[in-house]
């Protein structure tokens, strides 16, 4: 196992929206507990809260290695899918497997939506649908072919072009965009941020702890961190990106670093210049395209990269020469806009399965895991950590018989062929996408 110190760059736009936490408690000494989650992103958050509802009386620990839910959860694009579409969709068996991953959607949309209904939090929330769009008018087959899978399910969308669809983004760099109206926009900061506030009264948050090393014996599971210790009777991994480091599922996930970039809002004379489009997501038709989006408070995001990389860190100059490339993204789609305006840029680390499909799962006795949600972490994640609770509580559900009938992540070559083979993978996508990035 490796010895981890997750350091993350202080400088993304939606942490940077929020409060600054105060209270942050870390591991010291001996501690015992019914319950230890490791990792407070959507995944441990809401795993906690609902083993907290199953289990009022019984004492569960929450630890995260830096502050809880400032993780990927914080740092993503902000888009809750109902669909993706990156996925294979020509045949049938296709369509059935599709199938079963937009129900899964579903469910996420749903349990966000529960959660933000029963708490009363303000994330942002926006139903305006979210656009897959091209500048090539050749990806229109591609389109076209989704949109007739859509069509069979039953999913709201519609074909924009040209015009039209300039009107609607502000830009002229695209030429076609399929339009699905169920996905939904939000701050990812604040949602993670409301899941670390409405944690019970008998979660125990402990931050800045760095699982560093642990071992499981028949009745019960020893972490180690820095200052101290945890003695659980069960324990839950939800560290997504990082379970390949703690020797979870190695064979079946591996970390993927992203990297974006926000501007400043703009002002109303450059909001004026693109024609004051309403808030809107673009995601890519191809897989290395880029994620744009303009946010209610007239920024605009954009993330195009995907990298292979050391998970822990990203360097300032580094995250630099990313940021170079999202400044050349933005001026090629806004080219009427002053060129330094972007405010921020930051790395975060997903998990990926080689068939993207998602981690969820006993792995050993008292020992359960859920992750590896690719681009759909904010609903999956959220779905998946409250249901994973209820698995580890002994319980079923009808969300839990959903999950379990996805395909299973597929197994992975050894870790020098596999990231010989994902960089070579991404490079051809790149090269594939490069109008789009
Ligand atoms: C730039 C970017 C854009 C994205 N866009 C989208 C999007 O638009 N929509 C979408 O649905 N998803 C998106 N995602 C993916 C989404 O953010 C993730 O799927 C989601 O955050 C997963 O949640 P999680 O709780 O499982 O993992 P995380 O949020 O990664 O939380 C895991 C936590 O585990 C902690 N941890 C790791 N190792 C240890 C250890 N040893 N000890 C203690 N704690 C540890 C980490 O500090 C972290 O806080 C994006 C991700 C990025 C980075």
């Amino acid at each position: 196992m490796l010895l981890m110190q997750v350091i993350n760059d202080n400088s993304c736009s939606w942490i940077n929206d929020l409060l600054p936490r105060t209270n942050i408690q870390s591991i010291e000494g001996n501690n015992d507990c019914e319950w230890l989650i490791i990792g407070a992103g959507y995944t441990g958050l809401s795993a906690a809260r609902k083993l907290a509802e199953l289990n009022p009386t019984q004492k569960i620990i929450l630890v995260d290695a830096q502050c809880a839910g400032e993780g990927a959860s914080s740092r993503n694009s902000g888009y809750l899918v109902d669909t993706t579409l990156n996925d294979g969709f020509t045949s049938n068996k296709e369509l059935e497997n599709y199938k079963k991953k937009s129900d899964i959607y579903f469910l996420g949309i749903n349990a966000v939506k529960k959660f933000i209904d029963d708490y009363q939090v303000d994330c942002d929330w926006n139903q305006c649908g979210k656009y897959f769009a091209s500048s090539k008018i050749k990806d229109k087959k591609i389109l076209t072919n989704f949109s007739n899978l859509l069509t069979k399910l039953g999913n709201d969308h519609k074909l924009y072009e040209n015009y039209e669809l300039s009107k609607k983004l502000g830009t002229k760099f695209y030429n076609i965009a399929l339009y699905t109206k169920g996905g939904i926009l939000l701050h990812p900061g604040k949602l993670a941020r409301s899941m670390v506030n409405a944690l019970p009264k008998n979660v125990q948050l402990y931050e800045n702890s760095n699982l560093l090393n642990w071992s499981s014996f028949k009745d019960y599971i020893c972490c180690d961190f820095k200052n101290g210790k945890i003695k659980t009777k069960k324990i839950i991994f939800a560290t997504n990106g990082f379970l390949q480091s703690l020797g979870i599922k190695v064979n079946y996930n591996f970390p993927i670093t992203l990297t974006a970039s926000m501007t400043r809002s703009l002002t109303d004379y450059e909001f004026k210049s693109i024609g004051q489009p309403t808030e809107w997501g673009v995601l890519p038709v191809r897989p290395m395209g880029a994620t744009i989006r303009m946010t209610k408070d007239r920024r605009i995001l954009i993330r195009n990269t995907a990298e292979v990389y050391n998970p822990f860190i990203m360097s300032k100059e580094e995250l630099k020469k990313r940021s170079l490339f999202q400044k050349i993204g933005i001026a090629k789609r806004f080219p009427e806009l002053p060129q330094n305006i972007i405010q921020s840029t930051w790395s975060g680390i997903v998990s990926r399965t080689r068939n993207s499909s998602q981690i969820f799962e006993k792995i050993r006795e008292n020992i359960f895991v859920a992750g590896c949600y690719n681009g759909s972490g904010i609903g999956v994640g959220t779905l998946f950590g409250e249901q994973i609770a209820i698995k580890a509580n002994n319980e079923n559900s009808k969300e839990i018989e959903v999950i379990e009938r996805r395909n299973k992540p597929t197994w992975l070559p050894p870790q020098k062929i596999l990231n010989i083979a994902i960089r070579s993978r991404l490079f051809y996508e790149r090269f594939i996408a490069k109008s789009e990035i």
